[in-house]
């Protein structure tokens, strides 16, 4: 587990993203979802694992619809304390544009028979390429699985939300679950009023 990468993509002198530094929760395991409206606006999907958030950048958001599979692209390891980074990244760094924190809370790792298990076996499925996990989100609850793809790279993953109760089985857009005063929905507001 390596903050290496992280660091090496960032100046923290022009950055507010928090430098990097190992640390862990100190009672349950954190999960963090932030949306970042960068080149393109994404999702970026963050599990504290071992004193770092493992990461995925999800284009489509993640959904609760169990008939979605959403595409998680891995990314380097952020932080924990990214868990609680929200802002404005400045033009000409890594990562340009605006953060903001979609949902957060605890999570539980599972084994792939849905039993609690702890973050070492969890670290030995996800190098596996298979993890499974029960998020306590305000917006994702329940379980949840993260399965590599085989066909792709090697950072392509699916993010899949499991059936249970609940489950979504209607049409799931994350898009409707941010409010209208976001910072990032007022300056893409602003961004559609200057085009017209
Ligand atoms: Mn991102």
């Amino acid at each position: 587990m390596s903050l290496r990468k992280y660091i090496s993509k960032r100046n923290f002198r022009s950055t507010p993203e928090p430098s990097g530094k190992k640390e862990q929760s100190t009672g349950s395991l954190e999960f963090v979802v932030q949306r970042h409206k960068a080149t393109r606006l994404h999702y970026d999907f963050r599990l504290e694992i071992e004193g770092v958030l493992k990461s995925w950048a999800v284009p489509k958001g993640p959904s609760m619809n169990p008939s979605d599979k959403r595409l998680a692209m891995m990314v380097e390891d952020h932080p924990f304390s990214y868990r609680t980074f929200k802002g404005v990244i400045p033009e000409g760094n890594y990562g340009a544009g605006i953060v903001e924190i979609w949902d957060h809370g605890v999570y539980l790792p599972l084994n792939h028979d849905y039993e609690p298990i702890g973050e070492k076996e969890l670290l030995k499925d996800l190098k596996t390429g298979s993890i499974k996990f029960l998020l306590k989100g305000k917006k994702l609850k329940g379980l949840f699985a993260l399965a590599r793809m085989k066909s792709a790279e090697g950072n392509a993953w699916l993010l899949i939300k499991h059936d249970d109760e609940y489950a979504v089985h209607k049409d799931y857009n994350s898009e409707d679950f941010t409010p209208a005063s976001s910072p990032i929905n007022k300056a893409l507001k602003k961004q559609k009023q200057a085009s017209k």
